[in-house]
């Protein structure tokens, strides 16, 4: 069998072992530790944030970014349709009311036009979740416009988008809260594990509370609320420290994949790459992604499969929420007001995420690119 190849696999560099062997040397196994405590630092200026606390995972983040916001029965939540269900399922363990708004063409990401018409139906909404889908920046500055004309909190998804900036900062700093994972498959990776990063350490010192299941500090396990098992550990932390030295290589080397299968689907004018916000925004390139011509013939199975025949990864866009069984009674509000096919539906029809591992060499790429060429013949 040919060596497989991925969309996005860990990349390890060697630093994540020797914080992980301090731990060991140290038996700071648990609980939490000096890993935990200076990965939160490092991250912290990293990102720019000036709080930020380490989770299992990023889905514990975007729980906890509720439970801070108190998300009770029926508030209203908008979230975009077209992310990964993550950036959705917190609302529902809070008994919140998900509404789905679609996507811009510009971005893919969540379209401030159908935030706008969401929030005239719902303006008491409790708050805007939105996500940097596939590492591309939101229109971050008309979403926030619409958030403050309605007063509601906005919530970042950076899951996917650690190291992008948009007006030269970091996503993550634009929201009220926000969330990161270092999940497998992640432009960075601790295995599995977030982060809940905010101005505001109110928010921040909350989300530990609650994540260390909510003991109150006295010695005998207090419990005045309802807390969660959601602290990152300090072996995992450490994992976390040693990629960080290396996001920024990580990131250059997806932006080179990127421009590799751009420059190359010049010629096939029946593919465009998944866009961004030339002029302010700087995405870090975590999946290259493209979407095909409604009417060439080709589709994106015919893709996934051919790549698929010589083991190599591709997968279909996220299918959009508001078209998921389990939100099928959401409402949704399209870009469009004409009743036209929506944007995220759109985009699924036609797209799929090429592979986008860094470890990816030169013939893997061309390898990738003539395949997919072969396909348009
Ligand atoms: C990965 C991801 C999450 C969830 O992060 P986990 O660490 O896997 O819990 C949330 N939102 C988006 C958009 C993601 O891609």
């Amino acid at each position: 069998m040919k060596k497989r190849i991925y969309m996005a696999s860990p990349t390890m560099h060697g630093e994540e072992q020797e914080y992980v062997q301090q731990a060991f040397d140290t038996n700071w196994i648990a609980p939490l530790g000096p890993n935990v405590n200076n990965f939160e630092k490092e991250m912290e200026e990293y990102t720019g944030i000036s709080y930020c606390t380490a989770l299992s995972a990023g889905t514990a983040a975007l729980h906890l970014a509720m439970k801070n916001l108190n998300i009770q029965e029926g508030d209203v939540v908008i979230c975009p349709s077209l992310t990964f269900s993550a950036t959705a399922n917190p609302v529902v363990y809070e008994n919140g009311k998900l509404v789905f708004v679609d996507s811009e063409p510009d971005t893919w990401n969540m379209s401030p036009a159908a935030l706008r018409r969401a929030l005239e139906k719902y303006p008491t909404a409790k708050a805007v979740v939105l996500a940097h889908l596939y590492g591309t920046p939101a229109k971050i500055y008309e979403i926030m416009e619409i958030c403050n004309e309605y007063d509601v909190p906005l919530i970042e998804d950076a899951a996917e988008s650690l190291g992008a900036t948009y007006d030269q900062k970091q996503t993550g700093n634009f929201g009220l809260m926000s969330a990161f994972s270092f999940n497998g498959n992640k432009i960075i990776t601790t295995s599995s594990g977030g982060m809940l990063a905010s101005a505001n350490e109110d928010y921040i010192k909350h989300a530990t509370f609650l994540a260390t299941q909510a003991r109150e500090p006295v010695r005998h396990y207090e419990h005045k609320e309802i807390g969660y098992n959601y602290r990152m550990s300090n072996i995992t932390a450490g994992i976390g420290r040693g990629q960080l030295i290396h996001l920024n290589e990580h990131i250059q080397r997806k932006k080179e994949i990127y421009f590799t299968y751009k420059k190359a689907f010049e010629e096939i004018c029946e593919i465009r790459m998944n866009p961004y916000e030339e002029k302010i925004a700087e995405p870090n390139f975590w999946l290259s992604c493209i979407t095909i011509d409604k009417n060439c013939g080709v589709k994106p199975i015919d893709i996934i499969e051919s790549l698929e025949k010589e083991n190599i990864e591709s997968r279909p866009i996220w299918k959009p929420l508001h078209l998921q069984p389990v939100f099928k009674d959401c409402e949704f509000f399209s870009h469009y007001d004409d009743g036209r096919k929506s944007i995220s539906e759109d985009i699924f029809d036609r797209g799929l995420c090429l592979p986008s591992d860094i470890k990816n060499t030169e013939a893997d790429m061309q390898l990738i690119i003539e395949i997919i060429r072969k396909v348009f013949e």
